[in-house]
């Protein structure tokens, strides 16, 4: 019999093994404190079970364990992990430390939900390797536990407090995984991340973009946008070809509609090719009547791609003021890490090349 994955479990999943275990109801809600409250890397560490419990659930059970490949931290305080899984591929994700005033102080932790992806986005390092496989979620919700361990072992207080499911893969092509895990992060025995401190990203999976709006789950959303019609954006993000504008924004509608929350568009801007005055109006057009953010990010170099050029702070400047003459919210988001290979999958690219 495969042995459970701890960290994979809900807690009335926990209830259902340890009743199979011949155990009372109880120890339920010690198991789940220690592996998704304090997180703890082993068995053997959970000392108020019981010997014979213990010894219950090494035999039939196991925690989710990544190594620690390699750690860079760029020249803006950013940090990349380079994790290595049980199965030996690679995962990365992306820590910023937001500091400042005491009310501000956070720690963003940006996730991987797959190994590789199938999606292919040509500007992205990931979407260029292939799709390998759906992480399962114990091996998303590690990264935040691991990752909280690294914080804990420099002295830092704060945990991991917002979380982003913008790193390798597209979130909803593994949204059984990355739903379970949102919860068990919001469970309030467990990590109690706040529903809205987590925002998931997609390139733009329609249908399961109406699954998603149907569970009201009240998540941020992201949308990959980046090109503001059809030509051109099935030109850099193949989904396109499968859901083309029209129906990424009657999904996007769809979703308002049923959250009443506000979308954020991801637009990486390419110098000489999505940054001219006919691109903000074609903007203005599509984003009609839809309570939106549009985030502004000045394309990152990526290996491979060198037909991607970045635009100049004036350039990114000039855009974000006419987007919002034209009456949208936009604003400049810098990538972080540019200096670390910061973008999705460029480090585990680096590693798999080696
Ligand atoms: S940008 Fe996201 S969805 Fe597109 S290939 Fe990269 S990881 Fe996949």
């Amino acid at each position: 019999m495969e042995k459970q994955d701890l960290r994979s479990l809900h807690l009335d999943e926990m209830t259902a093994l340890l009743k199979e275990l011949g155990q009372p109801a109880f120890r339920a809600k010690q198991l789940f404190s220690w592996i998704h409250e304090k997180q703890v890397r082993e068995i053997s560490q959970m000392h108020n079970l019981g010997k014979n419990l213990l010894e219950q659930l090494e035999q039939h059970c196991t925690i989710t364990s990544m190594r620690l490949e390699r750690k860079q931290v760029s020249s803006d305080g950013t940090e990349k992990f380079l994790f290595q899984l049980d199965d030996g591929n690679y995962i990365e994700c992306v820590l910023m430390r937001y500091r400042g005033d005491m009310s501000k102080q956070r720690n963003t932790l940006c996730i991987s939900s797959q190994v590789g992806c199938a999606m292919g986005c040509t500007f992205c390092a990931t979407g260029q390797g292939g799709f390998v496989r759906n992480l399962t979620t114990g091996e998303i919700l590690s990264q935040v536990y691991e990752v909280n361990h690294l914080l804990q072992e420099e002295g830092d207080s704060l945990p991991v407090g917002n979380v982003v499911f913008m790193g390798m893969g597209e979130p909803l092509h593994n949204l059984n995984n990355v739903r379970k895990t949102i919860s068990l992060l919001n469970d309030p025995q467990g990590q109690q991340i706040g529903i809205r401190r987590m925002t998931v990203s997609t390139c733009g999976v329609v249908p399961k973009m109406h699954e998603l709006a149907d569970e009201k789950l009240d998540i941020v959303l992201a949308v990959s946008l980046h090109a503001p019609n059809d030509e051109q954006r099935s030109s850099v993000m193949p989904v396109n070809n499968s859901w083309p504008l029209a129906k990424l924004m009657e999904a996007c509608r769809y979703y308002q509609k049923q959250t009443k929350n506000r979308i954020t568009f991801e637009y990486a801007l390419i110098a000489g090719f999505n940054d001219q005055p006919e691109h903000v109006q074609q903007l203005k057009h599509l984003l009609k009547n839809l309570d939106c953010h549009l985030n502004i990010i000045p394309v990152n170099p990526v290996a491979n791609t060198a037909q991607f050029s970045r635009p100049d702070k004036k350039q990114v400047a000039a855009f974000v003021k006419a987007l919002q003459q034209a009456g949208l919210k936009a604003s400049v988001r810098e990538e972080k890490g540019t200096d670390i290979d910061g973008a999705c999958g460029q480090l585990r690219g680096k590693m798999l090349k080696k």
